[in-house]
């Protein structure tokens, strides 16, 4: 099983696309172990978004991150890190595949709703970058069987 993490960025949680979001992530099969609303500090930004940090639009970023506290989840699911990014749909919403999360519901790069993991490796240090150990929780989910079956 792997962990992924989700952020809603602070244009969900404006625009109240918070349940709508952590619907379709508990319709699609995928297990919730961890889930809080944080403020996200300049400090774990820079180290979150360490591939942006240069760039034009790094400042920008970063205060659209900080206008409201963001939804942090962390979601448990067989191969799920890929799973959630094929759910959120590519960086530019404008282009984003109909029928996913980016490509319902925003129509800007920067303001895309969802953060999520981009490969297990990341999801690895992303996980316990924004959730400590005792807020992740494992409990048995009696629907797993039934939404996997065998693979
Ligand atoms: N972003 C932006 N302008 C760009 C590229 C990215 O404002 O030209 C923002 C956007 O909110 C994106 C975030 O920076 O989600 C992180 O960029 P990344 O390339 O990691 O995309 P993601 O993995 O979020 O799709």
């Amino acid at each position: 099983m792997e962990r992924t993490l989700i952020l809603l960025k602070p244009d969900a949680v404006q625009r109240d696309l918070v349940g709508e979001i952590i619907s379709r992530l508990e319709r699609k099969g995928l297990k919730l172990v961890g889930l809080k609303l944080m403020s996200l500090s300049s400090e774990l930004l820079d180290e979150h978004y360490s591939h942006l940090v240069g760039r034009s639009f790094f400042p920008e970023v970063k205060s659209f991150m900080q206008r409201t506290p963001v939804v942090a989840i962390c979601v448990e699911g067989y191969k799920c890190v890929d799973a959630v990014r094929l759910l959120a749909g590519v960086t530019n919403s404008r282009e984003a595949t109909p029928g996913t999360i980016r490509g319902e519901f925003a129509m800007s790069v920067q303001a895309n709703l969802i953060h999520c993991s981009d490969s297990l490796e990341t999801a690895l240090v992303e996980v316990p970058r924004f959730f400590k150990s005792e807020e992740l929780f494992e409990y048995n989910d009696t629907l797993q069987d039934y939404v996997y079956n065998s693979s």
